[in-house]
């Protein structure tokens, strides 16, 4: 069995959805190594800058996890030191040369060249990163590479079965082991929409539970575990796992 399968079939024995897990995992580790070796490493320094520090998430995870383990903020310092270095010229050249209008043209021309969500006028493309966060991207393909181990091990009745037991997918996750699946195994593209489908129609049915045992008239009436939960797993199938969810894991 490969190493990537083995590590598929421990997350499906844990809560929430595997790939989250993985992904999740794969993240921190990155995180791990950059503070613990990596902050002086150049090409380490290169995605940061790249990415101009990374997004929100990740910044604050990397922040809190420096707090925790180390009790200390001299990784971060380093990183934001670079980053401040880098930022500061661009500012004081924004300065000296205060914005002009633009003329329709180059308004069009703005529009055309820059990427959606990127402002056009001029110098401040200079304040976004080059890139995507580092640790985004590294987590997105960590969670690609699991989808396709679980999509080839989906013709294998221990993994079906395993999977079954697990809590399934996320829809981000489901969507990219459906896309996967979808030209290169067929069954697995069916089986995997199939048994989503099934676990959507229980959560709709405790989410409704949920909704209707709000009703005055039947407040008395418990509320099983599953019940209690399903708008916190909604909130999870839809979103995904970003963080350390301990309403789930619980
Ligand atoms: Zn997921
Ligand atoms: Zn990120």
């Amino acid at each position: 069995m490969s190493w990537g399968l083995a590590n598929l079939k421990h997350a499906m024995r844990q809560p929430g959805c595997p790939l989250c897990r993985l992904q999740r995992e794969a993240e921190a580790r990155y995180l791990e190594n950059l503070l613990w070796e990596n902050v002086n490493d150049p090409a380490t320094r290169e995605q940061w800058a790249a990415g101009l520090g990374f997004c929100g998430r990740h910044a604050w995870q990397l922040q809190r996890l420096e707090a925790r383990r180390y009790g200390d903020g001299l990784g971060n310092a380093i990183l934001y030191e670079d980053l401040l270095q880098r930022v500061i010229p661009v500012l004081e050249a924004m300065a000296q040369e205060p914005a002009r209008p633009l003329s329709p043209f180059e308004q069009w021309l703005a529009r055309v060249l820059h990427a959606p969500g990127r402002p056009g006028p001029r110098g401040i493309a200079g304040l976004h990163g080059r890139a995507r966060c580092r640790v985004c991207r590294l987590g997105e393909e960590t969670a690609r590479a699991y989808a396709e181990w679980l999509v080839e091990g989906l013709t294998d009745a221990e993994i079906q079965e395993r999977y079954t037991a697990s809590d399934g997918l996320c829809l981000p996750h489901l969507r990219m082991a459906l896309a996967r699946a979808h030209d290169r195994a067929p069954h697995a593209f069916a089986w995997l929409a199939g048994d989503a489908a099934r676990r959507l129609r229980l959560l709709l049915k405790d989410l409704q539970e949920y909704i209707r045992k709000h009703d005055w008239n039947y407040r008395h009436e418990p509320m099983s575990p599953e019940e209690r939960k399903a708008w916190i797993r909604a909130v999870a199938f839809f979103a995904g796992e970003v963080e350390n969810n301990g309403s789930l894991d619980d």
